[in-house]
């Protein structure tokens, strides 16, 4: 990291140290805007890592979840919760899918999915059930999630790893049916409709349908990832409905409550009844405080038109950003701008992690992952200025970077 914006960095003498911060601490937002401690402004295009699918402070979602508060906060699942019903119908309709399962983040989601995968596969009488994995993923870091991320950054120190993980690459049906060719023990291949962490990496259309297909011939779940581009951040409400498919298993969380933590795992009828009363559970999961968050998040989404909006800001945003650094995609600086909706990835030919202090420094909030790509995944509320907004900070600093020596 280099210049520092602020004159307070806060320190942390009593919380572990496991993330590389930026020295601001923010204290309040609105909309697509946060302000630090020092009263600094920032324009948020991180939305806290695809999180905060409404911005901050909503108008329509903070009295809804205080007037949650005022009820009920959490009762446990000993009981019947009408909010979870609710919220599950919600995701089955859209999702044309049958069944939920509530946890609150999204390695909890991945874990579900896993433990469905192993027991379709003993239920069906294969004892050492193995699932298809990708090069780039990232589902999290429990000791299976982390087990199945294609990172060996997220893995380096915490093995031994769990067994039962097949790895190909993303995008290549010759090589899913090589890397399982004559194997009984696969129940599942799992993967993100688009990476995240990995640097933006879409899995193309007809690779969907490939492997949909795949899944179908020979019995296998099809369990996709939408934990990061789903909830109607790419302009449909789960990603992979570009493609025209369904999974049989689905994780979600970051989006889903806007900010509140919620997880989910949605399933269709060949993963329904894999779970009987007692295989899997969270005590957190599913509580009034998450599920109203939740139900409010979609109800405001379909008032505001934010699925259209992110689709078509998205679009507006990736157009500005070509034009912008048309000189830099022409001349290899920049490999790519990728992405669907508003989650983008801007793919440098170098590592570019100082830039994420160099626009906080420029009042705007972004990441970098998979090392080189700018990753852009704001509120869906984001507007054509506010995309314009983006373009003016970032492109001059990308440009700028790139002309410096590696
Ligand atoms: C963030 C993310 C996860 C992990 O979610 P947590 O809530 O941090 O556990 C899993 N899968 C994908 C695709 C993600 O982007």
């Amino acid at each position: 990291m280099t210049a520092v914006s602020s004159p307070v960095a806060p320190s942390s003498p009593h919380v572990m140290n496991t993330y590389g911060r930026l020295p601001i601490a923010l204290s309040h937002g609105q909309g697509c805007r946060v302000w630090d401690t020092n009263g600094r402004e920032y324009l948020d295009a991180l939305g806290g890592i695809a999180v905060n699918t409404l911005g901050h402070n909503h108008p329509k979602l903070v009295p809804a979840l205080q007037d949650q508060l005022t009820k009920l906060i959490h009762t446990s699942n000993y009981y019947h919760i009408p909010l979870q019903e609710e919220l599950a119908s919600l995701l089955v309709a859209r999702s044309g899918m049958s069944n939920v399962f509530f946890c609150s983040t999204g390695l909890e989601a991945n874990e579900a999915a896993l433990k469905l995968a192993r027991k379709f596969g003993h239920d069906k009488g294969i004892e050492r059930p193995e699932v298809v994995v990708y090069e780039k993923a990232f589902h999290g870091r429990s000791i299976a999630t982390l087990s199945a991320t294609g990172n060996p950054k997220v893995q380096a120190g915490f093995g031994p790893l769990v067994e039962g993980f097949i790895r190909v690459p993303v995008n290549n049906i010759d090589a899913l049916k090589a890397a399982t060719e004559g194997n009984p023990n696969v129940v599942a291949v799992f993967f993100e409709a688009i990476q995240g962490e990995g640097g933006v990496n879409p899995m193309h259309m007809d690779y969907l349908r490939d492997v949909r297909a795949l899944c179908d011939q020979r019995d296998w779940l099809l369990m996709i990832d939408e934990v990061q581009c789903g909830m109607g951040r790419t302009g449909k409400w789960f990603a992979h409905q570009w493609a025209g498919i369904k999974p049989d298993v689905m994780p979600l969380a970051k989006g889903l409550g806007s900010g509140v933590p919620v997880g989910a795992v949605v399933v269709g009828p060949k993963a329904a009844t894999i779970f009987q009363p007692g295989n899997h559970g969270s005590t957190f999961g599913g509580n009034p405080l998450a599920m109203r968050a939740g139900v409010e998040t979609i109800r405001i989404m379909e008032e505001e038109g934010l699925l259209a909006n992110a689709e078509r800001v998205g679009a507006y945003l990736k157009a500005a950003l070509e034009k912008a650094l048309a000189t830099e995609l022409a001349n290899g600086g920049v490999k790519d701008i990728r992405g669907q909706g508003l989650m983008l990835g801007i793919d440098l030919n170098k590592p570019c992690g100082a830039l994420v202090q160099r626009a906080v420094d420029a009042g705007l909030l972004i990441s970098v992952t998979a090392d080189s790509v700018i990753r852009l995944v704001p509120p869906l509320i984001l507007t054509t200025a506010e995309a314009d907004q983006i373009v003016s900070i970032l492109s001059p600093l990308v440009s700028a970077f790139l002309k410096e020596a590696a």
